[in-house]
């Protein structure tokens, strides 16, 4: 004689095992026609789908079929080579949240329809730890970055003293094979150092992705990095925080005047040398033509040699006009004791 209970366990297991057979039969047809998804298993225990949009976007599935299906959430888990573990959580989170409202109906499609398209609409997923990094560790209180998921772009605001730049990073649907884009957008940085900061930037930018003309053997094949970070490191710890706070090696005053906008005298107008300080061009004037001269002029903070289009003179050319205007003085002298 078999009890009530078991009659209806019975059944019920016997009515999962049809709604099953019928979704994974759905699945097997539906699923192959969308672009980027690939069936792997699926089998009335669970499904497991690749899932690929591009090189980097792309992780596999596993959606397993609890024990009260369809009255009971499918239980998603993600797996990927190319996204973050971080990322992977969320959006096991998301998908979660989704599938409550799934409730008592098939829940396989809908997953596999839900993440190809958070995948479509969150093209800033493929970098997520990095930007998740740049937010924790170089962004302060006075700064801004909005995430703009439609138009794949980072857009920040970076503030020091009184100065200010906003850039537009834009993450290309094949990065990081591919460099960010770098747009500058207002700054009221000198426009000396806003060229620097720019040319600078795009340059990193590219080192990431092309390898270096000179190649070095013992070193590993060359392979593309990421670029968002370290464009984001330079520009703003080694530009936009940097030098609102660098004082000229000469005269130890702040280069930079405090006052963004200030008209500044031609001596107190700021000039960027080779080894990346920043001096006042009457400082940096007077100091190139102080010996010694020998070896070239060295920079006072950092000892490397002073690099600029201005004062490309060798140490001899120097040191000839040194003793040049050093006669001329004395002659003046002489014509002044000669007057007196
Ligand atoms: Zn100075
Ligand atoms: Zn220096």
């Amino acid at each position: 004689m078999v009890t009530l209970p078991e009659i209806l366990l019975f059944s019920m297991a016997e009515e999962r095992e049809k709604v099953i057979e019928a979704e994974i039969s759905q699945v097997k047809e539906r699923a192959p026609s969308i672009e980027g998804v690939k069936l792997i298993t699926c089998v009335p225990m669970f499904v497991i789908v690749s899932l690929k949009k591009t090189e980097q976007k792309h992780l596999t599935a596993n959606l397993q079929f609890p024990p009260n299906y369809p009255n009971e959430q499918i239980v998603v888990e993600l797996k990927s080579k190319t996204l973050s573990d971080k990322l992977l959580y969320g959006l096991t989170n998301v998908c979660d949240q989704e599938t409550k409202k799934w409730v008592g109906q098939k829940q396989v499609m809908v997953m596999i329809n839900f993440i190809m398209n958070f995948m479509e609409e969150n093209p800033l997923c493929i970098c997520s730890d990095e930007i998740s990094d740049i937010k924790k560790k170089m962004l302060s209180d006075c700064d801004d970055l909005k995430l703009k998921q439609k138009s794949s772009q980072l857009v920040f605001r970076i503030c020091q003293n009184n100065y200010h730049m906003s850039f537009v990073l834009s993450v290309p649907e094949f990065y990081p094979s591919v460099q960010i884009g770098i747009e500058v957008g207002d700054y009221n940085f000198p426009e000396l150092l806003k060229t620097h900061f720019q040319a600078n930037a795009v340059e990193i930018a590219r080192k990431c992705v092309q390898p270096p003309l000179k190649k070095n053997s013992k070193e590993p094949p060359f392979k593309p990095a990421p670029s968002l970070k370290p464009v984001c490191e330079f520009l703003i710890n080694d530009c936009i925080k940097k030098y609102p706070q660098e004082v000229c090696p000469v005269c130890t005053d702040r280069c930079l005047p405090t006052s963004p906008g200030e008209k500044l005298s031609g001596g107190r107008q700021v000039e960027r040398v080779y080894c990346g300080h920043i001096f006042h061009h009457g400082c940096l004037r007077k100091y190139m033509k102080t010996p010694p001269f020998t070896g070239g002029k060295k920079c006072p903070s950092c000892g490397k040699q002073i690099f600029h289009q201005k004062w490309r003179i060798t140490p001899e050319l120097a040191e000839a006009r040194w003793a040049h205007k050093q006669a001329r003085q004395r002659e003046l002298e002489e014509v002044v004791d000669f007057l007196d």
